[in-house]
């Protein structure tokens, strides 16, 4: 049920100039990250095209639709142990008891004789609770002599061990929220409600080209001057992780006219459109006049380290828009740049209600050195220490073309724009790379 024909989303988003003067005045030239974020954050608009799909599908996409429990789970009270169901009134005051067996029950087996007083049931994990039973004593805990099970004092009080009904999920409530980015245990949980299908949003469309005279694809000869393009792969590589359908248009050379044509295919296919390279002032850098030509688009210096030069608004083409992030040429700043600015911006159009990434406090193993009135976001490993705390080191070099110290880093350190350099042995603020996935 995908609506292909919908208007895209982005048609109704505002105006770029209106959004940053609501923000309040600033220097283009060094932009605080979190204005530019809150800026991003208020320009751009969530798709709202669903389609229906099977569970499995749904995976890593986000939900459009509040699942609601159509029935109780677990539908029935049942055992949390192997061990024998009883009636909690049949323990003493000390818990103690001394039970016959009358029956078995076994999970999908269920019991359905009468349990009396002073008897009990031999009972299975999952297996429903027997006629009035309320408690349930682990099998370890108890000795068997002949048909009776004696229960020793003090291992047991009433309601022990049994699971019940709706104990999980209640008939009517809603289970997993619209805008969920749908994990493992929200497929779990949906199955657990017998439901086959779930409504996601549409994937969002991500096309994606590089820049520059100096680029090679991978398969194409080396020449003097030339480096291999890595951006686009780890641009794909982080758009797949996002659950984006992905365009790949390859590199474009600085030439005006090919890049007029990349950015108008782009806009055309896409409902967001990333770049990198060209958008600082460099003598070759058309992409910004290009940029302009083409729709409301910012140019921003962004004051953080790395990745300053950045653009962003909104190009059309043909009656076509999409949302444009013109990420800076070098291979850190393009990743340090999407995932601070273009991640958040993308899950917010997918429709996902996603909550900010925790920073977790680590303990600076050497100085660094840091000057107020920037973000810096340096590269680090972690090692956990003896007090359980963990102590970050740096990935050596932190030019923002040494990929090396992104593929061996942990995370990022965050230095905060105000913050000043910090001494080893203090605490600094880590983002993991890394959660379960
Ligand atoms: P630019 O922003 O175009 O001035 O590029 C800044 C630096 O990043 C230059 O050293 C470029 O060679 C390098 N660079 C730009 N695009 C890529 C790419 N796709 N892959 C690897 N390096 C790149
Ligand atoms: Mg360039």
């Amino acid at each position: 049920m995908t609506e292909d024909s919908a208007p895209t989303a982005a048609a109704l988003e505002p105006d770029l100039a209106q959004i940053i003067s609501c923000v309040g005045g600033y220097d283009p030239k060094a932009l605080p990250v979190a204005m530019a974020k809150e800026v991003i954050g208020r320009f751009v608009q969530p798709l709202r095209v669903a389609e229906r799909v099977d569970l499995r599908a749904a995976l890593g996409r986000v939900l459009a639709e509040d699942v609601v429990a159509p029935m109780d789970v677990p539908a029935h009270d049942n055992s949390g142990m192997d061990g024998y169901a009883l009636h909690g009134a049949d323990l003493g005051a000390d818990g103690a008891a001394v039970l016959r067996v009358v029956g078995k029950g076994l999970a999908g087996h269920e019991f359905t004789g009468a349990v009396p007083a002073g008897t009990c049931v031999r009972i299975m994990t999952g297996a429903v609770l027997p006629g009035g039973c309320d408690t349930v004593v682990p099998q370890e805990f108890c000795q068997v002599v002949g048909d009776a099970v004696h229960i020793p004092p003090g291992v047991l009080k009433q309601g022990d061990n049994a699971r019940k009904r709706g104990e999980d999920l209640r008939a009517g409530q809603p289970s997993v929220s619209s805008g969920r980015l749908l994990r493992p245990a929200d497929i779990g949980l949906i199955a657990s409600l017998g439901q086959a299908e779930v409504m996601v949003w549409r994937r969002l469309r991500v096309a994606f080209l590089s820049s520059g005279d100096e680029l090679r694809s991978i398969g194409q000869p080396q020449e003097p001057g030339s480096v291999y393009d890595s951006n686009r792969y780890t641009l794909w590589a982080m758009l797949q992780r996002l659950g984006c359908e992905v365009l790949d248009l390859g590199v474009v050379r600085d030439d005006p006219a090919l890049l007029e044509s990349a950015l108008r295919l782009a806009t055309e296919n896409a409902d967001a459109v990333i770049t990198s390279g060209g958008v600082s002032v460099g003598e070759a850098d058309y992409m910004r006049q290009i940029m302009a030509k083409l729709g409301d688009v910012a140019f921003w210096r962004i004051a953080m380290r790395p990745g300053r030069p950045m653009a962003f608004g909104r190009i059309a083409s043909r009656g076509h828009n999409a949302v444009l992030f013109g990420l800076p040429g070098n291979p850190v700043a393009v990743m340090v740049t999407f995932y601070h600015f273009v991640r958040d911006a993308l899950l917010h159009m997918m429709g996902a209600k996603a909550k900010s990434l925790p920073l977790l406090p680590v303990v600076a193993q050497a100085d660094l050195r840091k000057r107020p009135g920037r973000t810096e976001f340096q590269r680090a490993v972690i090692h956990p220490l003896p007090d359980g705390r963990y102590s970050a080191r740096i990935t050596g070099d932190q030019g923002s073309g040494i990929l090396r110290s992104m593929s061996e880093a942990d995370g990022f350190l965050v230095l905060h724009h105000d913050q000043g350099s910090v001494r080893a042995g203090e605490m600094v603020d880590f983002l993991p790379f890394e959660g379960l996935v």
